[in-house]
């Protein structure tokens, strides 16, 4: 079955067609990390979750790229301006803004863990790649799309093929393309043309030696450069929330368009935000929740939402419609999944029946999620599958197959796969994505008959204190080898 993804930049589902099928390559992306990313962002990264689940499903193999942002808002200027509390209170516990990066880069990596996002295989951190940048920069300059002083280096858009089309942002229509708020943008001959390198003010932590002088580097040269790095300046697909379509991507992809000559991402999945009250979740809207808010549940009420309720919440509506939050619709999803759990368990524990009707329901579910990558759908019909009476190992190997997509828990907890497996209470605690995406690779390989590829990744599965137990035909159950430490 074909799938078919709506790409921002020609405005149409198309119909995706990898440059290498044995490796599809995506780009996403990542959050600034000087604060807590909250559940908005979250819900743009588990986009590329479930677009990463997706094409493996679908028998693909990925190569995922997440960079983190982790300077650029550590700005002096906005320090003293006071636009950042986090980073001010930091600063006033003594932190350095290398210490706060390094500090909110975990705090992501575990909101992650918690969201059960597959890892990236890279997880790129932009000032670990500025020489890159200052490369392109170079690559710019022979082109003539460069211009500046005093330390500022501008990017020439009219130099970029077709600049503005990709957004529908059109020349002069534009905000001032910069993100960091100075004013700095005396020198500039447009306002879409944007800031590639500026000068390091005194006391600036990240600083980099350049030709232009000591300073860093401007926000859309950053995911440029490595996305060229990981990915080359042509690869499959570019992910990110709707909001960055204009100026990041417009800007991202004019730099590689005009260094390379290449096309840079074959297609564009855009995120719709994530609303409260009709505005979008922002820190600066003081409207944002994160993990740890939901976890604690509204005001007064004493009982709250896992990280999974948040993340059915968001599989009952299509990524690119708007998604209103209120405490009453996440409350109302973690019930359907509780229920859904529930109906999974008892159907499981059934004789085992229904085996036509589950390759008919399969089918579907492939359907569903290959039209632009249909959650609503996949759910109503994990919903019917277990309406539909089919039971045992049936639904057993169905909840296993759908869960690689939707990772919502259908089969968890208490539930039978664990009691067959043997596993014990304590030891059904959280396993790291990483070993799951191991296991997942394991079962894959043993599906096809690969048997010494699927015993090196269980002894790798090992080393990392965890074993597979094979639970019933065709699904296998992780372990923690007990006594061993975490990883
Ligand atoms: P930032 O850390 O601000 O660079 O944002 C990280 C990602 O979250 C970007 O892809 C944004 O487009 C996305 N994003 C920001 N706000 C929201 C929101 N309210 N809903 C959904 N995605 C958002
Ligand atoms: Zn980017």
């Amino acid at each position: 079955m074909r799938l078919y993804l709506y790409d921002s930049a020609s405005r149409g589902k198309v119909p995706f067609e990898p440059a290498d099928p044995g490796r599809v390559r995506i780009y996403t992306c990542g959050p600034t990390v000087y604060r807590y990313a909250h559940i908005g962002n979250l819900r743009t990264y588990l986009l590329t979750d479930l677009l990463v689940r997706t094409l493996r499903y679908l028998g693909y193999a990925t190569f995922s790229v997440q960079n983190i942002t982790d300077m650029g808002h550590m700005h002096q200027g906005q320090l003293e301006l006071g636009e950042d509390r986090v980073i001010a209170a930091a600063r006033a516990a003594g932190k350095s803004a290398r210490e706060i990066a390094a500090f909110f880069t975990e705090a992501y990596f575990r909101d992650c863990r918690r969201m059960a996002f597959l890892p990236a295989d890279v997880y790129p951190r932009a000032s670990e790649h500025v020489p890159e940048m200052i490369s392109l920069v170079d690559a710019l300059e022979e082109r003539g799309a460069v211009y500046g002083e005093g330390g500022y280096l501008y990017f020439d858009v009219t130099k970029a093929p077709g600049y503005g089309v990709f957004s529908g942002a059109g020349l002069g229509e534009g905000e001032p393309a910069d993100r960091t708020g100075e004013a700095i943008h005396r020198h500039k001959k447009r306002p879409e043309d944007f800031t590639l390198w500026m000068p390091a003010e005194p006391g600036r932590e990240f600083r980099w030696d350049s030709p232009w002088g000591p300073g860093w580097p401007g926000w859309h040269i950053e995911c440029a450069a490595m996305s060229l790095k990981y990915l080359g300046s042509e690869f499959d697909i570019h992910v990110g929330g709707v909001d960055l379509r204009f100026p990041h991507h417009e800007n991202s992809r004019a730099v590689v368009l005009t260094a390379t000559g290449k096309r840079f991402a074959a297609l564009w999945v855009h995120a719709a935000h994530l609303l409260v009250e009709g505005k979008k979740m922002s820190k600066s809207a003081g409207n944002e929740h994160t993990l740890d808010d939901l976890e604690k549940g509204p005001p007064g009420a004493g009982t709250g939402f896992s990280p999974a309720d948040f993340r059915h919440y968001c599989l009952t509506l299509h990524y690119a419609s708007p998604m209103n939050f209120t405490w009453d619709g996440l409350a109302a999803a973690a019930r359907a999944r509780i229920r859904l759990q529930a109906a999974f368990r008892r159907a499981a524990l059934r004789e085992t029946s229904g085996g036509n009707a589950a390759a008919a329901l399969s089918a579907e579910f492939r359907g569903a999620i290959s039209d632009d990558l249909n959650m609503p759908r996949a759910l109503a019909i994990a919903h019917k599958a277990v309406r539909s009476g089919i039971g045992g190992d049936v639904v057993r190997s169905l909840a296993a197959e759908w869960d690689g997509v939707l990772a919502v828990g259908l089969l968890s907890e208490s539930g039978a796969e664990r009691e067959r497996a043997g596993v014990g209470e304590g030891e059904a605690e959280e396993v790291p994505p990483a070993v799951e995406a191991m296991a997942r690779e394991r079962e894959s390989r043993r599906r096809e008959r690969d048997y010494p590829a699927a015993d090196a990744l269980r002894e790798k599965i090992r080393a990392a204190g965890y074993d597979v137990v094979d639970a019933a035909e065709g699904t296998a159950v992780l372990r923690k080898i007990p006594g061993t430490r975490e990883r």
